[in-house]
Formats: structure tokens, C-alpha cells, sequence
């Protein structure tokens, strides 16, 4: 925005710019909060962009020292207060996707937030043997446990799934070739691609069938004396549809063992107990892959699992001791945080009864629509008297994460269409709550999904919906 009078091309005046000094003697600088030489650092910048504004005669205030001195300090004052906010924050997730990635995928149960604090608050036994008082492994944290759930002979946990398949195809399959389906060289969410994962593996990737059908005898063929395992990949995000054929698992067991390589099987989200309990279609759990004979097999910890970011690799024990032995391990490696979270949240699993009332992730899956319902009457009862237009509505809910991509869950939302103000504005209202709260807008309402909304965060809601009109 150009000033009126600045348009006739005179030069700026330069000289009403502050000294640095003065900015750091300002009154309300030194309640900052921060050390003095991160404040010279956040001024000198903002000097600056004033100085370029006035070359450019674009700034837009009044010509004089004391109130571009004030504009400096001001401007100073936001970026620093910024600064000492916390920046990863709490987000109502009001979207119905219980796995959002953005969002940071599963929520944690409370038993592991517990958890974590008191390990890291503290000194813990990380790689330490509390038995022999000897120096320990910090994958034995997690390893009985995931071999009881599962039923494997050994398990190793790294940092994510896409970690757990490169260090599975490095581990035992480097220079060899990999048979693959063409209708599984999947892509997750961008980053995550089959092809690029093999390469960073350093194993040659063969592919087999083509992407609607792929038949045994297509991986017989590409079976050769440099072959170094089978891969198979849950088609996690998309489903091949219409005149299909793929090869089953207990095919490739076979085939795996009759040529003496290793079946790998990328399950993606890792499910441990059946969801059909909580009403699902039955979607095969890790053992019934371990039973089948798939010798390795990896999944996430945060998606269906419902722990912290990591991979698991399951699977024979031979199998898992090379994967153990590779120097990639080490870059790999998940920290005390992620094993703290999974050991809790591993734990929970003991009691599959118990899981909707303690684990976030199920207690989503299994709310029913009655009380979706319920909920959302309360919070429109609450906000009665607003100009806002609410309305409860039917609507769906997704897994989220390439967990169950086909499944349309039963929701339900609250609908908001405010009155005076654009749905636009009320959506970027709400984003910039304490806690933020996310919702999305379908043609030109404004929806809060009740599926992925925990009861207690509704009076929150509540609550930042008032303060758009009474602050
Ligand atoms: C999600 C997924 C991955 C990537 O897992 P991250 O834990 O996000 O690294 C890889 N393969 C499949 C089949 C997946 O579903």
C-alpha cells in the first residue's frame, strides 16, 4: 500500500529509522523473555524490513522517528512472542479421520503419555540389563511382548514402516533381485514409493504381472539363482478392482520356501487384535501372517496399533538375527521416547477387552452412533443463542492412514453455517483457538466430524465457538 503523498518519486527520508539502541531501550523490551543477544539479532531483521519498506515506499505509516520506533518494537514484539510459544500444537482433530497424518496419526493413550514422562524425566535401563548390571539392548524393551501378541519367533523395532522395509530388503536381500507385483508398488502419501524404497535398499526391484493381475506362475518365472526374497505390500490406500488376480500368501509361502528365499510382507498398518470385535470387517491381524509362514513381515506402531511413530519387523528368528546385525540398524534406531510409548502401549494389548476404554485409536473405531448423536446435541444445546445456524447430520468417518481405505464408517457431525461471517473466516477462527480445532468445509458449511472429538474436548469447543462473538 503506497502513501498518498510518497508517490510523486521524492526520496525517502532514511534518517527517521531508529538506531538499534533505541529499539533495545524501549520500555517493553526487556519483559521479552529472551536473551538480549537473540533480541539484537530479531531487531537488526526488523529494522531492516522497515528500512527496504521505505526504499520501496511502501511503508505506510507516519513519517516520523517516534511512530516507526513504536512500529519496530511492535513488529519486534510479535515475532518474539511467537518464538515463545510452543509450535507442535494441540489440535481438536474435527475431520472424522481417525488416523490423519497430518494430524500426527494416533493419538497416544494416557498410559503411555504417563509412561514416557517417567522414563524420560528420569534416568531409565534404555540398554541397560537391570538383572546382570551389564550393558543391555534397547530392543529387548519391546521384544517379548510383540512375540506374544503376534506369535513370531523375534521382533526389531525401528523407526517407522518405511524404515522397517529398507532395513528387511538391505538386511536380506542386498544385490539381489526382488520379486514384486506390479498392482503393489504402492505410494504412501508421497514420500513412501516401493521402487524408491528397493533402490535405497540397494536390491533390484523385478516386476511381475501387471497392475490389475498377477499370477503365480508370474513370479516363477522371475524367480533366478540372484533372487534374494519376495516382497508382497498390503495395498494399503487403494483397493485393484474389477477383473483382478493376485497371488495368495499361502501361494508364495510355498513358492518362497521351495526356492529357499525369504517371503517379505509389507502390512502397513499393523493389526494385532481383530476388528471385527468392534464391529469391523475382518481384516487379517499379524499372526495370521506369522502362521501362514510369511518368514518377515513389517507394519507401523501408529496407525491402527494406535502407539508412537516406529516400525515393526516381526518374523523367524534367523531372519530378524541378520536384520539385528546390519550397521544400518544403528541409523535406524528408534529412542527411549518411542520405546517408552510402546512399551505401554504394547501392554495394553494383554487385555483386548479392555482396549475401547484404553486406547484412544479403538475407543474411536467403537463409539457408537447414539452417542456421536448425543454429543452432538449437547454442544449445539450449549451454543444456543450464537448467530449460528447448527444442525446434527449423518455423515462418515475414515480410518485414515491407508487403514481400511474402502471403509465408509458411520458419523456423525455438527454443521455449522454462521450468520454474518463467511464460513472461511469461522473455519480460520476456530484454527487459531488454543487448542486449535480443525474441521472442514463442505459446500459452504462449516463441519466438526464427532467420530474423532473426545466428550471432554467438547466444552473446549464450546467454549472458543463463544469467543468468535464475546471477546
Ligand atoms: C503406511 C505404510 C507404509 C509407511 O509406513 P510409515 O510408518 O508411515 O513409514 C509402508 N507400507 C505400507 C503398505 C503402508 O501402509
Amino acid at each position: 500500500m503506497k502513501h498518498p503523498d510518497k508517490e510523486n518519486g521524492s526520496k525517502p527520508d532514511l534518517s527517521i529509522i531508529p538506531p538499534l539502541q533505541d529499539i533495545l531501550n524501549h520500555s517493553s523490551i526487556p519483559a521479552s523473555g529472551i536473551d538480549i543477544k537473540y533480541i539484537k539479532i530479531i531487531a537488526d531483521r526488523h529494522i531492516e524490513k522497515f528500512r527496504s519498506l521505505l526504499l520501496r515506499q511502501e511503508y505506510s505509516g507516519k513519517p516520523n522517528r517516534s511512530f516507526l520506533l513504536e512500529e519496530i518494537v511492535q513488529s519486534c514484539l510479535r515475532e518474539i512472542k511467537d518464538l515463545t510459544g510452543n509450535h507442535l500444537n494441540r489440535v481438536i482433530n474435527g475431520t472424522g479421520i481417525i488416523l490423519h497424518t497430518n494430524l500426527g496419526r494416533a493419538p497416544l493413550a494416557p498410559a503411555a503419555s504417563q509412561h514416557i514422562a517417567e522414563v524420560t524425566e528420569n534416568y531409565c535401563n534404555l540398554e541397560f540389563d537391570l538383572e546382570s548390571g551389564r550393558r543391555g539392548e534397547r530392543n529387548t524393551v519391546v521384544e517379548d511382548i510383540i512375540c506374544l501378541i503376534t506369535g513370531a519367533g523375534d521382533a526389531v523395532v525401528v523407526n517407522n514402516n518405511a524404515a522397517a522395509v529398507l532395513l528387511v530388503l538391505n538386511s536380506l536381500c542386498r544385490r539381489k533381485e526382488v520379486p514384486v507385483s506390479r498392482g503393489e508398488l504402492v505410494e504412501i502419501g508421497g514420500s513412501f514409493r516401493m521402487p524408491e524404497v528397493m533402490k535405497a535398499g540397494m536390491v533390484k526391484m523385478v516386476e511381475v504381472g501387471t497392475t490389475n493381475k498377477t499370477h503365480l506362475k508370474d513370479y516363477e518365472d522371475a524367480l533366478t539363482a540372484r533372487t534374494g526374497g519376495i516382497l508382497k505390500v498390503h495395498t494399503s490406500n487403494y483397493r485393484v478392482m474389477g477383473f483382478t488376480a493376485s497371488v495368495s500368501l499361502d501361494d508364495l509361502v510355498n513358492l518362497a520356501g521351495r526356492h529357499q528365499v525369504p517371503l517379505i510382507y509389507d502390512m502397513g498398518s499393523g493389526v494385532i487384535e481383530g476388528i471385527e470385535q468392534w464391529g469391523y470387517p475382518h481384516e487379517p491381524v499379524a499372526r495370521e501372517y506369522v502362521e501362514a509362514g510369511v518368514d518377515i513381515i513389517t507394519f507401523s506402531a501408529d496407525k491402527v496399533l494406535g502407539g508412537a511413530q516406529a516400525g515393526i519387523i516381526i518374523g523367524k528368528e534367523k531372519f530378524i538375527r541378520t536384520i539385528k546385525n546390519n550397521h544400518l540398524l544403528r541409523a535406524l534406531r528408534c529412542d527411549k521416547l518411542t520405546y517408552a510409548a510402546l512399551d505401554a502401549t504394547l501392554r495394553l494389548y494383554l487385555d483386548p477387552g479392555a482396549l475401547p476404554e484404553n486406547l484412544p485409536v479403538v475407543a474411536m473405531m467403537r463409539i457408537s452412533i447414539s452417542e456421536l448423536r448425543n454429543r452432538g446435541n449437547d454442544m449445539i444445546n450449549k451454543l444456543k443463542g450464537l448467530p449460528l445456524r447448527m444442525e446434527v447430520k449423518d455423515t462418515f468417518s475414515q480410518m485414515g492412514s491407508g487403514a481400511l481405505p474402502l471403509e465408509k464408517i458411520p458419523s456423525m457431525a455438527v454443521e455449522f453455517m454462521p450468520i454474518g461471517m463467511s464460513v472461511n473466516n469461522f473455519s480460520r477462527k476456530l484454527r487459531h483457538a488454543t487448542p486449535a480445532i480443525v474441521g472442514y468445509i463442505e459446500r459452504d458449511t462449516y463441519l466438526l466430524n464427532l467420530r474423532t472429538i473426545r466428550a471432554d474436548e467438547i466444552p473446549l469447543i464450546v467454549e472458543s465457538i463463544r469467543k468468535i462473538w464475546n471477546s
